[in-house]
């Protein structure tokens, strides 16, 4: 894996990548507009020009109230235009992939929530830069989220149907915490086997290497430090050594600042 962090945007988008640099850190993930927020901004022509002749790969993470799965209409009406805004700023800033937590199905049924997020995103991808493309995150499982197994991320990639423009982020900790034990080598091996024979590893273009707060199975969202949760350090350190994953980012997104992000993962990936 190629080590990055989850870098901040404080300062600008052009600033994350000042931020890399002074780590020594060849990629990282951004928020290209507030994530908490609806009302998205556009990219400016210095931050454009800085990311045309960066040296950092560097991959988006879409807003956290997306949610095309929703029984709400407001919520499907605002998700729709908002992913379709973040591909349009990851196209202007040469960003090929944006993450994307697939959605809640908030009691319609997790099927009817699958095929709803494919078919919108299928849609959605065909009304964008063709240079862009959307990375299913796989959850914790928490509430109704969908995309905590790996058959639930192949059905939401074979029903979107565009693979060439879809693929997996694969989050260490939502997978332990959705019940994939990753806590030792032989288990991470079963589980990237389990995941291989389900989805096929080759699908997976990021990685989010976080450590778990909670126990295997807990279904809860919880990052901890790298080494101080109960995945541990050296279970990571296996998955990051795969050859599979050479040439896969592997970020980052434990609690703190930049810094200590980027002092967690280069204990587990070693350049
Ligand atoms: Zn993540
Ligand atoms: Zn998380």
């Amino acid at each position: 894996m190629i080590p990055g962090i989850h870098v901040s945007v404080n300062g600008g988008l052009d600033k994350a990548l000042d931020t890399l640099t002074e780590l020594g850190l060849p990629c990282g993930q951004i928020f290209t507009s507030n994530q908490q927020q609806w009302k998205s901004r556009a990219v400016t022509g210095k931050e454009i020009e800085r990311y045309s002749s960066r040296t950092a790969a560097i991959i988006s993470h879409t807003s956290y109230l997306i949610n095309l799965a929703s029984t709400n209409k407001r919520v499907v009406k605002l998700s729709v235009p908002a992913l379709e805004a973040e591909l349009g700023r990851i196209h202007a800033l040469g960003i090929k992939w944006c993450v994307l937590h697939p959605g809640a199905h908030l009691g319609a049924g997790e099927d009817e929530g699958i095929r709803k997020i494919s078919s919108m995103v299928g849609k959605i991808l065909l009304n964008s830069p063709a240079d862009t493309g959307i990375l299913y995150e796989n959850t914790a499982g928490q509430g109704t989220t969908l995309g905590y197994t790996f058959r639930q991320l192949a059905q939401l990639l074979e029903q979107t149907s565009i693979p060439d423009r879809t693929g997996i982020c694969f989050d260490t900790c939502h997978a332990f915490a959705a019940g994939y034990d990753l806590s030792s080598e032989r288990a991470v091996r079963e589980t990237m086997n389990e995941f291989n024979d389900t989805v096929g590893m080759d699908r997976i273009k990021a990685f989010h290497i976080n450590d778990s707060k909670g126990e295997c199975g807990n279904r809860k969202d919880r990052h901890a430090v790298i080494g101080e949760g109960l995945i541990g350090l050296e279970p990571l350190r296996f998955l990051a050594s795969m050859p599979e994953f050479k040439a896969i980012p592997g970020i980052s997104e434990t609690p703190g600042t930049d810094s200590d992000r980027a002092h967690d993962i280069v204990k587990v990936i070693s350049q």
